[in-house]
């Protein structure tokens, strides 16, 4: 399916880098198949990376490493509420 972003997610995620879109797995067949039930869709934005080894906690930044796809990255996860079942987490 073509899944639906808020345009505030998609400005969000023009800020970085990179940014990664956390996996939804809907569980039950009730669950909203854009945010997998969770109501909430989560965008990590990554503005440092790629590195070798994992950047925090030595930064002083507030920034938080994560790794996706083979390399750790450096940013901040942003939630944002589904714009398909605003935030109730039930699909149609
Ligand atoms: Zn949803």
């Amino acid at each position: 399916m073509i899944r639906n972003f808020p345009q505030t997610m998609v400005s969000a995620a023009s800020l970085g880098k990179k940014a990664f879109l956390s996996d939804i797995a809907p569980t039950n067949g009730s669950d909203c198949k854009n945010c997998g039930g969770m109501g909430m869709l989560f965008l990590f934005v990554a503005t440092d990376g790629p590195f070798l080894t994992p950047a925090s906690p030595y930064r002083g930044d507030g920034k938080v490493s994560k790794w996706y796809g083979g390399k750790w990255w450096a940013g901040n996860t942003h939630s944002f509420t589904c714009p398909e079942c605003q935030g109730e987490g039930r699909g149609s």
